[in-house]
């Protein structure tokens, strides 16, 4: 095992920026493991709008957190997540979830339940001495400000809503309409992320700020694990 394998990389970053696909690229290419903490927070929203709960109900959405167990896997090569034993990987990525995750992702007790098994998921890879990249809004900041890498990943909000429409259309080339909408509604779910009192997206002090605008998923893997490679511990 490399000594680069046993490194824990926290990545963070707005809508769209492709933390995804880079850091299961980086976890990938150094046999690191991997978690997608967005995965979680869509999870806990399947859950409330499937219970028919209004997100905008903080108490409700808290007190139906504290009896629902959300699962993530590391494998970055199949992440899978799941929802009261439920596997919801699919599910999560629609377009409802989208639109109601930031206000759920906003409730304290949300946050307190889904950031304890996060930690506990780096502290299992700590113990095994593999290395885990952990994706998210608050990962450098909040979840694991003790890591040892910590990126912030940036791209031209026109080039993020790009990718983001082309992803919604399966690879399908995005309408115009639809590259618009996607859009508005990223930058409008960072603003809500950004702005939010508790835990909000934000780049750690001892972040380096990769943009990712101009440069292939290659390119950019490549980056952070030569940024990965470079760090003393
Ligand atoms: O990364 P992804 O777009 O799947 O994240 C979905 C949402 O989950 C974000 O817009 C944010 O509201 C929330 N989130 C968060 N903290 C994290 C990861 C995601 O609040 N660490």
């Amino acid at each position: 095992m490399s000594a680069s394998n046993a490194l824990v990389i926290a990545v963070d970053g707005p809508a769209g920026s492709g933390k995804s696909s880079v850091c299961r690229g980086v976890a990938t290419k150094l046999g690191m493991r991997y978690l997608d903490t967005g995965a979680m927070y869509r999870a806990m929203t399947v859950a409330v709008l499937a219970a028919g709960v209004d997100v905008a109900d903080e108490a409700a959405v808290e007190a139906l957190a504290e009896h629902t167990s959300i699962t993530c896997g590391t494998d970055p090569s199949a992440p899978e997540v799941w929802l009261d034993g439920r596997d919801v990987a699919e599910s999560i990525r629609g377009l409802e979830v989208t639109a109601a995750v930031s206000a759920v992702s906003a409730v304290q007790g949300v946050r307190r339940r889904l950031v304890e098994i996060q930690r506990s998921q780096v502290q299992a890879a700590r113990h095994a001495e593999v290395g885990i990249v952990v994706e998210g809004r608050d990962i450098g900041t909040v979840v694991v400000p003790e890591a040892d890498l910590k990126i912030y990943l940036v791209a031209d909000p026109a080039v993020r809503a790009q990718r983001r429409a082309l992803e919604n259309g399966a690879g399908k080339p995005p309408e115009p309409e639809s590259v618009a909408a996607t859009h508005e509604a990223l930058l409008k779910r960072d603003a809500y992320d950004a702005g939010r009192d508790i835990s909000p997206l934000a780049q750690a002090d001892d972040a380096r700020v990769v943009d990712t605008t101009d440069f292939t998923l290659i390119e950019v893997v490549e980056q952070v694990c030569a940024l990965a490679a470079g760090v003393q511990r």
